[in-house]
């Protein structure tokens, strides 16, 4: 049985453009428009080292240190066990957002994961280890004020948090991106004040 010929181009003129721009929003799964576009950087990367991070923009984190009895001391959160590297100790730290500061981006992880807001830091210089594709930016800061562990407010990405010796950081497992940035932070964490670089 034949289809009646010219079903489908008896469209009315009047309702010819308004039923193509349909048409094409349907092809295209387009729908109206109704607000800002914000790119999501969550997902993984593959660097140029052949490793997968987690944060497309790159990721950032706040290594917060203060001068123990025994020496330097960094304030480091032990992983929870579900995150990636669970139950190792790390940075506060996670993805940057697009076009985010590291600085900012830091701060923004530190007051989700521990509760300490800019103005409990003072920050220091910076350490990007660079892999190519992907980079993880090491913000140095001080204590601006006493901060206790006791004090802080921990969100579900870690289980703990200590304040740790940095002459002892061996013998604790290390989140294996944090124990390859030791050696370039260890010279920092003695910078003059007067290197800090606290652009906004
Ligand atoms: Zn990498």
């Amino acid at each position: 049985m034949g289809a009646f010929p010219g079903t489908y181009v008896l469209v009315p003129a009047r309702f010819a453009q308004v039923g193509r721009s349909a048409a094409i929003r349907a092809r295209c799964g387009v729908s109206r428009f109704t607000g800002r576009v914000v790119f999501s950087t969550d997902g993984w990367a593959t660097c140029a080292l052949g490793h997968k991070h987690w944060g497309r923009a790159g990721a950032a984190g706040l290594f917060l240190h203060r001068d123990g009895a025994g020496g330097p001391e960094v304030l480091l959160q032990h992983r929870a066990l579900w995150s990636h590297h669970g139950g190792t100790w790390g940075t506060p730290g996670g993805a940057l957002h697009a076009r985010e500061l590291p600085h900012v981006g830091a701060l923004r992880e530190v007051r989700e994961e521990l509760g300490l807001t800019a103005d409990d830091v003072v920050l220091g210089p910076r350490s990007v280890d660079d892999h190519g594709g992907w980079a993880y930016t090491t913000v140095l800061a001080r204590p601006a004020r006493p901060i206790e562990v006791r004090d802080l407010r921990l969100d579900g990405e870690s289980d703990g948090a200590a304040w740790l010796p940095l002459a002892e950081l061996h013998a604790v497992p290390l989140h294996p991106g944090l124990a390859a940035s030791l050696d370039r932070l260890r010279p920092l964490i003695a910078a003059p004040k007067e290197a800090a670089d606290t652009r906004e």
